[in-house]
């Protein structure tokens, strides 16, 4: 599956079919695991966009909260202590995500 961020246009790896991506599914696993998914539109392949478990969604709400606070804050010092801050996390939270996803897929 390759995938061009731009205009999110996605080549499917079975039929080669080129689609927009189109509105992810979401399925509850066992343990509260969300599975983020689609198909292809031609041929129903069907493509894991990404996992979360409750850790990883919590993570991610406490980025928002990380966001808002950051656009709100005048001083540009705080601002680029806090944007540094939110790299890490996002950091932290994309190599969670990786390893569930491996764990998920390799189980
Ligand atoms: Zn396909």
């Amino acid at each position: 599956m390759s995938n061009n961020k731009q205009d999110a246009i996605v080549t499917c790896n079975d039929c080669f079919a080129e689609f927009l991506l189109p509105k992810l599914k979401r399925t509850v696993l066992k343990d509260l695991v969300y599975k983020f998914y689609f198909y292809c539109p031609d041929c129903n392949h069907e493509y894991v966009s990404y996992y979360t478990n409750q850790k990883i969604r919590r993570d991610i709400k406490r980025q928002e909260k990380r966001w808002k606070e950051y656009r709100n804050t005048m001083t540009e010092e705080v601002q680029r202590e806090m944007l540094a801050k939110i790299n890490r996390e996002d950091k932290l939270i994309k190599r969670e995500m990786d390893a569930l996803m491996e764990r998920i897929t390799y189980s």
